[in-house]
């Protein structure tokens, strides 16, 4: 392979002049090197090694660069960071480092390109290419990086048990990797993951949470998920999906796995959907089935309350693991809380009235609930499928229907509470409710439509009812 093509943007001539200036030697390494070769696209994010001082060159590189861009200096990391041409280009000089046993954050000393090497996660990640004007584009491999690119696999430089347990976030960037990059982790990488998972909880839980995140985002997630489940990763993050493992039997009566079940749903909606925060409410849709799980002899395996129970269990999981507790996190609760609600319409016919009442209570995340509930089909039986599908296509196009004439997503009851106490006469009472009620239910119902005029009839017919005198007649 030609990896001087891989240095065809000007910034590379660049940096290696400055650190010819300054008699230094560079490399780019890293990422940048792995993704050239995979030909994952042009990364945005570049990074630098010299033997010597990176915070040097990056301000030697910034003087020598038209834009003369700022340089941000990380002096408890020594690195050094600009932006140029919107590439994100980090400076660091090549380290030698040690671990304690409580801290991922090693002792650091300068080292050689060599040390700095040894210091990375994966062979495929300690790839570099040399800047250095005498051998510009000369690749340096020592770990047979590109041999484990080409047979797909991931593998520490050193010892894989000393690799994972010296920087435990490692553990959950091998999963990550493997599933971006839908590759194997090496059986002794495999085996040190495992025996190291307990190491997890030195990790700061926004740090996992981003690998969780990158997870989540690839094409194929249920690649992380089992290995994070194998390794026994996910008892230490996520108990509550590893809960829903397994199949009980009772009377010859069995339920599904609802973990496996979980993963296909998760790995389906990501072939339809790049939000994040629906895959993540695709992951945790099931997650209130395991405390809720009954038996009877009547009617087998129930999981009344799954959804109520799964929204509630969503709050305290984004609490545990530092997320966002905001409108993303209210957004996977309500699509928790509904997610069976389209369910029923597959198996039945569906009737206007049903789906008025969905987009009353979904709202806005109607087509999004749509998605989730259209990956929740894992279904084997050929015919069932086809017919989930089909009735939930149906819905899709009543939902169309009843929106341009029902106006129902984020309804405004057609008469307010002012408008019922001005024609009755009266001040704020229990009757306004229960007449507002019998509005709300009649549009939902089909019995009248979202229009003033009806709803006014109507409001005229259930006052007289409560016994009360309309004040003024509308005419
Ligand atoms: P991506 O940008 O897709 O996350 P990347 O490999 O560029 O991939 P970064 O997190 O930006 O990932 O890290 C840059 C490089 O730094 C890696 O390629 C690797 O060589 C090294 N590195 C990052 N994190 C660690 C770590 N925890 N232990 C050892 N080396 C690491």
């Amino acid at each position: 392979m030609n990896y001087k093509k891989a240095l065809q943007h000007n910034i590379f001539k660049v940096i290696s002049q400055s650190a010819n200036e300054l008699h230094v030697d560079c490399y780019v390494i890293g990422g940048f090197v792995r993704d050239f070769i995979l030909k994952r696209g042009s990364a945005k994010d570049i990074d630098v090694v010299a033997v010597g001082d990176g915070i040097k060159l990056a301000k030697q590189v910034a003087k020598n660069l038209p834009t003369k861009p700022k340089v941000q200096v990380f002096k408890t990391y020594g690195t050094a960071m600009l932006r140029y041409d919107d590439i994100e280009i980090e400076f660091v000089g090549a380290r030698k480092e040690s671990y304690s046993e409580n801290s991922r954050n090693p002792i650091v000393e300068n080292g050689t390109l060599e040390d700095d090497q040894n210091r990375r996660d994966f062979t495929i990640n300690a790839l570099a290419l040399n800047l250095s004007a005498s051998s510009y584009g000369n690749l340096l491999d020592p770990f047979n990086g590109v041999s484990d690119l080409e047979k797909q696999i991931i593998r520490t430089p050193l010892t894989p048990d000393i690799t994972y347990s010296d920087d435990p976030l490692r553990m959950m960037r091998a999963i990550r990797f493997a599933t971006q990059l839908n590759f194997n982790i090496e059986k002794e990488s495999l085996h040190a993951i495992t025996k190291n998972s307990h190491r997890i909880k030195i990790i700061t839980r926004e740090r996992i949470v981003t690998e969780l995140n990158k997870i989540l985002e690839s094409k194929k997630p249920s690649i992380g998920f089992i290995l994070l489940e194998k390794t026994g990763l996910l008892d230490y993050i996520m108990p509550e999906l590893t809960a829903l493992k397994g199949i009980d039997e009772v009377d010859g009566q069995r339920h599904k796995d609802n973990f496996y079940h979980t993963l296909e749903v998760v790995d389906n909606i990501a072939e339809n959907t790049n939000n994040l925060w629906l895959r993540w409410a695709a992951l945790l849709h099931d997650i209130g089935k395991a405390p809720t799980k009954r038996f009877s002899k009547k009617v087998g395996w129930t999981f009344h309350g799954h959804e109520f129970e799964g929204s509630k269990m969503v709050y305290h999981l984004f609490k545990r693991l530092k997320m966002p507790l905001n409108d993303k996190m209210k957004f996977v609760q309500k699509m928790v809380f509904m997610s069976s609600r389209p369910i029923v319409l597959a198996q039945d016919i569906v009737t206007d009235s049903a789906v008025r009442r969905l987009v009353f209570d979904a709202g806005d995340y109607v087509d999004d609930l749509m998605t989730l509930c259209e990956a929740d089909i894992t279904t084997k039986n050929p015919k069932k499928f086809l017919k989930y599908h089909n009735n939930f296509k149906i819905v899709r196009e009543k939902i169309i229907e009843v929106e341009a004439r029902d106006h129902i997503r984020n309804f405004q009851p057609p008469i307010t509470g002012e408008e019922i106490m001005t024609a009755f006469n009266i001040k704020p009472s229990r009757e306004i409710g229960l007449i507002k009620d019998v509005i709300k239910e009649a549009i939902l119902e089909g019995d009248i439509p979202n229009e003033y005029n009806a709803a006014y009839k109507l409001m005229v017919k259930e006052g007289e009812r409560l016994g009360l005198k309309p004040h003024q007649k509308n005419d």
